[in-house]
């Protein structure tokens, strides 16, 4: 089964991101942490966990715990960099934490390779100019410059 190469699904993406911080955290993942973790009953963790095993993505030991394959490391890794990517990135815009965590939750499942470089390059060159960052935070400059002239022609014509 080429487990790789076929996308995972949000579901997946979620288990491999949180079982890798909990590895990362704690030295172990264990069923009962991943259910508090995504706020799903045990039974059903045991499950997935169960599901992800069967696909080559950890190695699942009853008492003791479990640990990812190569595979799902991989995966995992990859959800955590996006996680942290968007994030960074929509912390750089200045939006607050909430939006930003439940956008991010949502975001970062779907976004392509192509999307992901394009935002590591936007979000370098924003840090590299503070001045076109604060620009950016503060709105867009060229509808005020639009808001003006018409204010200086006409009422407010459009
Ligand atoms: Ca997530």
């Amino acid at each position: 089964m080429k487990t790789n190469v076929r996308p995972a699904s949000s579901a997946v993406e979620d288990y491999l991101e949180q079982i890798l911080e909990l590895i990362n955290t704690k030295g172990y993942a264990r069923v009962v942490d991943i259910a508090q973790r995504l706020s799903i009953s045990q039974a059903s963790v045991t499950n997935m966990v169960q599901k992800l095993d069967a696909e080559g993505l950890l190695k699942y030991e009853k008492y003791r715990g479990l640990v990812l394959t190569t595979a799902g490391e991989a995966l995992a890794l990859n959800i955590t960099h996006r996680h942290k990517l968007l994030t960074d990135f929509l912390q750089l815009l200045g939006l607050d934490e909430r939006t930003i965590y439940h956008d991010v939750e949502g975001m970062e499942h779907h976004v392509s390779p192509a999307t992901v470089h394009a935002i590591e390059s936007l979000t370098r060159q924003l840090k590299r100019q503070p001045a076109l960052l604060q620009r950016v935070r503060e709105g867009a400059p060229v509808a005020e410059t639009k808001a003006k002239q018409s204010k200086s022609t006409h009422s407010k014509a459009q």
